[in-house]
This record gives C-alpha cells, structure tokens and sequence, in this order.
C-alpha cells in the first residue's frame, strides 16, 4: 500500500509533510508522480510510431553477445541526448538482428525523457513527402522531431525507387534540414553505409551520410535470431564480411 493511503491527505496521490497536520500542507506522492510520468510517456507515444510494448523493453532483453557492446553506446546515446546534435546514427546488419527493437527501445525512453520521437520508413516518408495532396505538413513533422528513426533505408527491396529520381531532393532536402537544425536521425538499415548504392540513392547522399556518422562509424547488429527459427535467411556474417 502506498504512503498516500496511510497517509491523512484528503487528497488521494498527496501525503502530508507533517503527520496528522493537514495544516502543514500536503505533498506529491510517488505513486502520483508515477502515474503523471506514465500518462505524460503515453501521450508522447501517440503519432510516434512506437508503442507500449517499446517503453518496456530493456538492455537486458537483447538476445545475443556479439553486438552487444551497441547497447552501451546507445545507453551513451539516450543519457547525452543533446550532444549528438545534427549527427547521424546507423545502425546495419542482416535481418532478424534486433536493430529494429533496439532503436524502438532508444525513441521510447527518450519519450519517457520528454523527448520527441519519430518512429518511420524510408518509403513512407517518400509516399508522404511526394503526395502533395495531403493536408498534413510531413516535412515539418520530420524536421521538428527531437530524434527521426527511419527504418528500412537504402534497401532497394524494400523501398520503391522512383525511376525518375524525383524522390531523391525530398529524402536529401530531409537530411540535410535536420542536420541544419541540429537533429540527430538514427537509420536502420540491411546496407553497410559503404555499400549504399550512389546509381539508386545519389552520391552526395551517401557521402553527406558517411561524413555526419556519429564517431565517424555505424554499428553493426551481428546477433540474428530470425534466422535460426526460419532457417533460411542469411546472418549478417555472410551478408557483410569483415
Ligand atoms: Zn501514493
């Protein structure tokens, strides 16, 4: 039972700073504080892209030991938020190796922080900023979030690349704003940066990437654990070899 209940506070959530005095005043109890940074986290999930499933996920829910030294970079990440203005962070490797759930995790504690976060892909971001009927300003969206996490990028599989090239200025301008404004963007990819290919996504993308990567590298995710349930996907070992 919490202390706000023992307590003689005729307000539930309060507790009175002296005993039996409700005179003296009356204070915050944990229980309140709580609940208030529960609802405050949950307001920050909507529009999102994440859920609550992500506020609830921890280090300690990493499967695997090869990239686990990622996880205490992100920690750095989260606690120092505010150093890694405008730089980008990559996270690569093959599918399955938990780069997905570890960037979620990363956006709903920075929400849990008060931070504003942007959960999307690639190819949703281009559909939203080449469809000039929609009511919504995506740009801005995507330039004001605290961090933008974009999903599925570079991967020409998964993202339709216009044969035209008319997506490339909008993903670039995209970029190239938020990096102006001093916002980080975290990138989940099954492409090394190196191997981002310039014919599909420009070269002057690529090297802008490689130039702003936080530290000067990106962070390989090695522990696939898709691949040992479905038995026919490739590790990130095979795909990337060194
Ligand atoms: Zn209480």
């Amino acid at each position: 039972m919490c202390r706000c209940i023992q307590s003689k506070s005729p307000l539930k959530g309060y507790v009175l700073i002296v005993p039996n005095d409700p005179t003296k005043g009356i204070v915050k109890c944990t229980c309140l504080e709580k609940r208030e940074s529960d609802m405050h986290s949950r307001a920050g999930l909507s529009n999102s892209g994440l859920t609550e499933r992500d506020l609830i996920y921890t280090p300690e829910d990493y499967l695997g030991v090869k990239s686990r030294r990622n996880l205490a970079f992100c920690e750095k990440f989260i606690n120092e938020f505010g150093a890694y203005s405008g730089y980008i962070v990559y996270f690569y490797g093959a599918v399955g190796t938990q780069k997905s759930t570890v960037s979620r995790w990363i956006g709903a504690t920075l929400i849990k922080q008060g931070r504003t976060v942007l959960y999307t892909s690639q190819q949703a971001i281009i559909n939203n900023l080449m469809d000039f009927s929609q009511e919504k300003d995506w740009m801005k969206i995507y330039r004001t979030r605290d961090l933008l996490i974009i999903d599925e990028v570079f991967d020409a599989d998964k993202s339709v690349v216009y044969s035209t090239g008319n997506h490339l200025p909008h993903f670039d301008r995209l970029i190239r704003e938020r990096h102006a404004s001093q916002k980080p963007i975290l990138f989940i990819s099954n492409i090394a940066p190196g191997d981002i290919d310039i014919k599909k996504f420009g070269s002057g993308l690529k090297d802008y990437m490689c130039r702003n990567l936080i530290y000067g590298n990106a962070l390989e995710f090695k522990d696939n654990y898709v691949s040992e349930l479905s038995g026919d996907r490739k590790t990130a070992t095979d795909l990337f070899s060194f």
